[in-house]
């Protein structure tokens, strides 16, 4: 695809060689497991590091915890705009190896698809960031502000060893103009239209998770009980299942129907039942127009023969941005309606989300490369519907986008934390192609 994002002819990158090359270094990152728990990133962040360090690229490694390492590496600009960092995460969710079907950690190549814990979320974007700085630098690229790539530990248990840990004891990488991490990617199809659709978020969700707490009688597990503490946290439960809570609609989410109302991907905006059948055609996009809530632990009883004295819920909850913590705690309490079931805030102190301006010369860069690359793209501001460690920067002031420039189908997006996980060899190329183009333009 020589001239298909109308690159200047002094800049000519032999693009067939470079995602062949790209491509290995993928799949032997997929091969360093860097679940988390543990994590133990540090050889992930050494075999980045390495990589750049071969290229002539100075890196630094941060221990942030024993076996824990941060990677990051500079490319010097003149001096006159603000850093760009390429921030990514090194560390993967757990898997339940007996529930894939292809070995997790090796890296599979199949059928024109990558396979792999990490495949989507986040190592094939952490090779596009490593690409874009090698080529860079083998380009010699006029770079007018620095370029930096961080690769985090610890950003699925919560980033306190990761990017949190950064951000308090290392102040000084976070000098920086903008950030760009995952969050939002392209998407193949909206609602069943096929499209090109790319998702760059500039928020994310309200993490709010809730805990339910009942106590009630022990007793003997022979006799009927008339207090159990499990049947009411059931009954609760099932009352929090099949509560119709309605979208939500953000001024993020109305700027992005908007957009997809010009590109004629959702009709009239005031049809509520036809907007409401086309966002809840992907589970991605109805969560990010709901604030949603899943139980994700419980936990009651101590032996098959002993009626319980407590029982205990936790509850995934993920408002949408501007939503009231508070409020919604109470609607949780107001549905189940029972005074002796308990809801307290799993993390009482959650900072408030924060949303990045997207009238940026960064946004802008964004927009012209995608729909110079596709005449039909269709580029969006969105909300990201898990939390990032973009989430630590935006209150910084640091203009921080969800970005993974791949166009990717309802089968990669479902990959994220589930088994099976794969990108196309189509879209990780895609990636490490368009990830360059906006760090050239951005920073040249
Ligand atoms: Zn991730």
């Amino acid at each position: 695809m020589p001239d298909r994002l109308g690159r200047p002819s002094d800049a000519p990158i032999d693009w067939t060689a470079i995602t062949a090359e790209a491509l290995e270094v993928f799949r032997a990152y997929l091969r360093i497991d860097t679940s988390n728990p543990p994590g133990h990133e540090a050889p992930a962040a050494r075999y980045l590091g390495g990589l750049l360090e071969a290229e002539g690229i100075p890196c630094e490694y941060i221990e942030t915890a024993p076996g824990r390492e941060a990677l990051v590496a500079r490319l010097r600009g003149d001096g006159t705009a603000g850093a760009l960092m390429l921030a990514n995460h090194t560390d993967v969710v757990p898997v339940d190896a007996a529930a894939w079907s292809l070995p997790p950690f090796e890296g599979v190549l199949r059928d024109g698809r990558v396979y792999g814990r990490g495949a989507v979320d986040m190592k094939s974007t952490g090779v596009m960031h490593l690409f874009s700085m090698i080529l860079a630098k083998r380009l010699a690229l006029p770079l007018r502000r620095d370029l930096v790539l961080l690769a985090a530990p610890d950003e699925e248990v919560g980033s306190d060893q990761g990017m949190a840990w950064l951000v308090e004891h290392r102040p000084d990488l976070f000098e920086i103009e903008y950030c760009l991490n995952e969050g939002a990617c392209g998407l193949d199809e909206f609602a069943g239209t096929p499209s090109r659709l790319f998702e760059v978020a500039v928020s994310e969700k309200q993490l709010s998770p809730l805990r339910l707490v009942t106590t009630g009688t022990p007793g003997h597990g022979s006799k009927p009980a008339a207090d159990n503490p499990a049947v009411r946290l059931v009954r609760a439960l099932q009352r929090l299942e099949e509560w119709d809570r309605g979208l939500v609609v953000s001024p993020v989410g109305r700027a992005y129907l908007e957009r997809l109302q010009v590109a004629g991907l959702v009709g009239d905006l005031d049809d509520r039942a036809a907007l409401e059948a086309a966002l809840k055609a992907s589970p991605d996009t109805e969560a990010a127009f709901s604030n949603t809530l899943n139980v994700t632990m419980l936990d009651a009883g101590i032996k098959s023969n002993v009626i319980p004295a407590r029982a205990e819920a936790t509850i995934d909850c993920r408002l949408v941005a501007g939503q009231s913590r508070e409020a919604w705690k109470r609607a949780v309490e107001e549905r189940i309606g029972d005074p002796r079931v308990q809801v307290e805030f799993l993390y009482p102190v959650e900072p408030d989300v924060t949303v990045s301006p997207w009238d940026t010369p960064l946004a802008r860069v964004i927009e012209d490369v995608l729909t110079e690359a596709f005449e039909d793209a269709v580029v969006v501001p969105s909300t990201a519907i898990v939390g990032t460690d973009n989430r630590f920067l935006r209150p910084l002031g640091i203009p921080a986008y969800g970005f993974i420039p791949c166009l990717l189908s309802q089968a990669e997006r479902d990959g994220f934390h589930a088994n099976d996980e794969f990108i196309t060899v189509a879209n990780f190329n895609l990636g490490v192609e368009l990830m360059f183009e906006v760090v050239r333009r951005a920073c040249t």
